[in-house]
């Protein structure tokens, strides 16, 4: 073995990427684990059983077919996308940022949103040696519009992101502000609704109005995360160009057939979506009548609050009592002393609940 990887990594690897923190997942396997926006549910009844019926016909030793028409139509069919609108498929949301930011690097362009938000839009930004421009989110978290479109003028960002709800915070944006940075963007605007199928809302009419809006979904928080799909939605010459940066088989062979399944039985998953929407009311409830607690309205599959008690004590007073959630007290700034818990089931919001209680009174 040759002496010392880190002289040769020092002189190899980019600075820019040698300077980021890895995406942190924790090791833990915990008793109950809120701090993914996982859905917590079981595959309906009976459709296990199905589903694996489908998978034995699959011809693993081909190679996926890179234009996936059928799965595209379904989503096409499930999601109401525009038909003037092209369809790219991503290995998860995560995939197609990540494509679209391969295609837009050129030296000294800029990645701008809001923040706090989304963390691997300025992860994926930096490591492919962009600048990121993040620009304060005013009070309750809405979007400061008069700042945002200073940074917009000021910086020329090649592309804005905006997470539609917001994640960390849960809220959905004001529509006019959108508008507002829609027609003031130079670059691409990509509305991220990740967490659509708890919010009702959705900005895809704009992708009618301006070729340079996209508008990207997963099926990750529905209830797929372990399969990795995403899709991004917008005109057809954009979708051409960043189409030149996907990796021609990046959905697998078992994804596009399980994704396939899903959603000819979909109702199934979004009834499970409506449920978690109907218990996150609760739990929004139970949060604001505990001393000291301040939670965020939520259209997403999470809340935000803040404890008096100090968030790291509070995290790490409940993970003792087998319940993770996400410490966000040093992700930013404006998250002093914030956690992020995820909308699991009745059962497991009521163990958080009581964890919780159990934690502040220590
Ligand atoms: C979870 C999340 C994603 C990534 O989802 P995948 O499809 O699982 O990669 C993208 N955007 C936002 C805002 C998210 O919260």
């Amino acid at each position: 073995m040759s002496a010392n990887a880190g002289e040769r990594i020092a002189r190899w690897v980019r600075p820019e990427v040698r300077a980021l923190q890895a995406y942190a997942v924790p090791p833990v396997a915990p008793a109950i684990k809120l701090d993914a926006m996982e859905n917590p549910y079981p595959w309906p009844p009976g459709l296990q059983a199905q589903w694996l019926d489908t998978l034995r016909g699959i011809a693993i030793n081909r190679y996926p077919d890179p234009r996936a028409p059928t799965l595209i139509a379904q989503l096409r069919a499930t999601y109401a996308l525009p038909a003037h609108a092209g369809v790219m498929l991503g290995n998860g949301s995560d995939e197609l940022l990540q494509v679209i930011l391969l295609a837009l690097a050129q030296p000294g362009a800029a990645v701008l949103a809001p923040v706090p938000t989304f963390v691997m839009y300025e992860l994926l930004a930096r490591a492919l040696g962009m600048r990121f421009i993040g620009v304060p989110l005013a009070a309750d978290f809405a979007l400061d519009t008069d700042a945002m479109l200073a940074a917009i003028e000021r910086e020329q960002p090649a592309v804005v992101f905006l997470a539609y709800p917001n994640n960390p915070t849960g809220n959905l944006f004001d529509a006019r502000a959108i508008d507002a940075i829609i027609a003031a963007a130079p670059g691409v605007v990509v509305i991220d609704e990740a967490y659509h199928a708890f919010a009702q809302a959705t900005q895809l009419p704009a992708l009618a109005r301006h070729e340079h809006v996209l508008v990207l979904r997963t099926l990750s928080k529905l209830g797929l995360a372990g399969l990795r799909l995403g899709f991004l939605c917008g005109a057809p010459a954009w979708l051409a160009e960043f189409d030149k940066a996907r990796l021609p088989y990046n959905i697998n062979v078992l994804t596009q057939a399980t994704v396939q399944f899903a959603l000819a039985h979909a109702d199934a998953w979004h009834a499970q979506a409506a449920q978690i929407a109907h218990d996150r009311a609760a739990l929004a409830q139970a949060l604001a009548a505990l001393p000291g607690v301040h939670a965020w309205p939520s259209a997403a599959n999470f809340i935000l609050f803040r404890t008096a008690h100090g968030a790291d004590a509070v995290f790490a007073r409940l993970l003792a009592q087998g319940v993770l959630i996400k410490n966000l007290a040093r992700a930013h700034a404006q998250l002093k002393d914030c956690l992020r818990v995820t909308v699991g089931t009745p059962a497991e919001n009521a163990a958080f609940l009581a964890a919780l209680r159990t934690a502040l009174t220590e």
